[in-house]
């Protein structure tokens, strides 16, 4: 099986669009789909890049939002994806959502009725040998038992998760440091880097108390049938702690051991959260142990009760889910190839970014790095400065390894600019951040520079709000 042909096993958001992007270029593809024969428990049909549950792919604001930014740049590169949501669009305010139905049908019309796309139905169970030509596992959150576990054989035992635990990951800059502080407990470590690896947030014993009973009485989210199977094995919702004692998380992750408030040296804090560095440019930190099934509403109104996160932002809020994810920061290189076994990438949800639309930009990227590298002409790296670009290089490199957890697009994935604090700072921060990454993506994509007229429409286009 050497032909010039990518094999994608999986047709949902990353491997349709992986398919289109192939196609385009001239590289037939087979997509080997194992819906309507083998079920997942959330999909509903047999069709392609079916959305699992919500119908929006969030704000669409391309200036003031990462995701915007991402469907800008999708929109870009002729994206399958984003045209069959601008196609099949409803009224949202500033987010892009969509008829579910019509869009997931659309997707499946077009690319079943190109020329160069196969569709094989059926389960891959197996990973391909190494002389079976070119192929992107983009198999999502729900990869089928049988090639998780071949997945999982090839990279080893605590290399594919299955759940995620995701803990509210915070904006550098929005933490307050005149409450907080910078200590690892015990001021372990060798160097001062490591000794002061941590941000700590004090509580006394009476904000201990408002903030256990807010926990308790905050909206949580249920699982989806069939979602719950193995997980209370040792990352339990930080409001499942608290029901089992309100002393409990005291004594897990809000210990206030080994620690000493560098404002008040000689106050014992009650109880102290960590937050620790979430990626390599130190712009992003996660609230240790606070993986939640809080709904996204009370989540922010509950941490940001937590002395020195009074006015946080959030890259992303926590959660936990089923899901199957790689430990892409040490299996992937900047191509997307499985290092192991490189005629294999990897797509979408697996790769261990979040959501339809990081979902589809990263099958948008493995179907163009696929492509261009069986034509012969690999490309080059993708533009750090662009939105795909800032997710691919933290989800194979950027991420901390050893906590590596899913992660939605968000500028703290970026390359830092400056600009002058406060509100309308971070606004020409960001739209510095989307000028930056538009004239990267252009010129990644080998477009020409954007004609006078371009630049007219864009700034005559309407900037929705954030959704
Ligand atoms: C319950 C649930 C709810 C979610 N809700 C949202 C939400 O509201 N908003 C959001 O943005 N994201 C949501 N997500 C995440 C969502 O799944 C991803 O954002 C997106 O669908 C992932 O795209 P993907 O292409 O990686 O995977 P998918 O879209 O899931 O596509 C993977 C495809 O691979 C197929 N497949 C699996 N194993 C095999 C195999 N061995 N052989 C052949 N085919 C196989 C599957 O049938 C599926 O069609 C949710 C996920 C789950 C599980």
């Amino acid at each position: 099986m050497t032909d010039k042909r990518i094999h994608i096993v999986g047709g949902g958001m990353a491997g349709s669009e992986a398919a289109w992007q192939a196609v385009n270029l001239g590289i037939p593809v087979t997509i080997h789909e194992m819906r309507p024969q083998v079920e997942t428990f959330a999909h509903r049909t047999g069709n392609l890049a079916e959305m699992v549950c919500s119908n929006s792919f969030r704000s669409d604001d391309d200036e003031q939002n990462a995701v915007g930014l991402l469907h800008w740049e999708m929109r870009q590169a002729g994206g399958l994806i984003m045209e069959m949501a601008d196609a099949h669009q409803l009224p949202a305010g500033g987010a892009l959502a969509v008829d579910r139905d019509a869009f997931s049908q659309g997707v499946t019309d077009r690319l079943r009725a190109h020329p160069l796309v196969t569709v094989e139905a059926g389960e891959i169970d197996r990973l391909p040998d190494a002389d079976d030509g070119q192929w992107i596992i983009a198999t999502g959150p729900l990869t089928s038992g049988a090639l998780a576990s071949a997945i999982r054989a090839e990279t080893g035992q605590d290399s594919l998760a299955f759940f995620d635990a995701i803990a509210p990951i915070v904006y550098a800059d929005s933490i307050d440091m005149d409450i907080a502080w910078l200590q690892s407990r015990y001021d372990k470590g060798d160097t001062e880097e490591e000794r002061t690896a941590y941000i700590n947030c004090p509580m006394t014993k009476a904000e201990h108390e408002a903030f256990i009973d807010a926990l308790l009485a905050a909206d949580k989210a249920e699982f989806h049938e069939g979602e719950t199977a193995g997980y209370f094995d040792g990352c339990l919702p930080i409001e499942v702690m608290a029901e089992r004692g309100r002393e409990t998380l005291r004594h897990g992750p809000m210990k206030p051991i080994g620690l000493t408030n560098a404002h008040k040296p000689d106050e014992k804090a009650y109880a102290v959260v960590q937050l620790r560095r979430d990626n390599a440019l130190g712009t992003l930190y996660n609230i240790v142990g606070f993986q939640t099934k809080m709904k996204y509403g009370a989540q922010t109104e509950v941490f940001r009760m937590i002395p020195g996160l009074q006015n946080a932002r959030f890259a992303r809020l926590g959660g936990i889910h089923r899901n199957t994810f790689l430990n892409s920061p040490t299996l992937l290189d900047d191509q997307m190839r499985l290092r192991s076994r490189p005629n294999l990438r990897f797509a979408g949800q697996i790769t261990g970014v979040e959501g339809y639309v990081e979902s589809a930009a990263m099958g948008l990227l493995a179907g163009r790095l696929a492509t261009q590298e069986l034509l012969g002409d690999p490309l080059p790296p993708v533009p750090a400065d662009t939105a795909m670009g800032a997710l691919l290089t933290h989800i194979t490199g950027g991420a901390e390894a050893k906590t590596f957890q899913p992660m939605n697009v968000n500028f703290g994935l970026f390359r830092p600019i400056d600009a002058k604090g406060g509100r309308r700072g971070r606004r020409d921060r960001y739209k510095a951040y989307t000028d930056r990454a538009k004239t990267a993506w252009r010129e990644w994509l080998g477009l020409p520079e954007p004609t006078v007229s371009d630049i007219a429409a864009d700034a005559g286009a309407e900037t929705p709000s954030e959704a």
